[in-house]
């Protein structure tokens, strides 16, 4: 756990702290698509800051892969 943090952790700006402050990454909310995360100041605890994860990254690439297949996208291809 205490590796995770240390990995998401980053500093955002905190109006209450007016500087920027380390932040906790804390799971909001889960939905089918995706997780919301919130950014809560490690020194006042307020929200900071949101961060939406989507879980269909894999997926979308997989689709990208097949669309690419399905159809060449010449426009993005050099
Ligand atoms: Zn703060």
């Amino acid at each position: 756990m205490q590796q995770f943090e240390s990995l998401t952790a980053s500093s955002l700006y905190c109006d209450k702290c007016r500087q920027a402050m380390p932040v906790r990454e804390r799971l909001l909310l889960i939905l089918p698509d995706k997780e919301i995360f919130d950014y809560l100041c490690t020194g006042c605890g307020a929200s900071v800051g949101q961060r939406e994860v989507t879980s269909g990254e894999k997926m979308m690439s997989k689709t990208a892969a097949r669309r690419r297949h399905h159809r060449p996208v010449h426009s993005l291809l050099p």
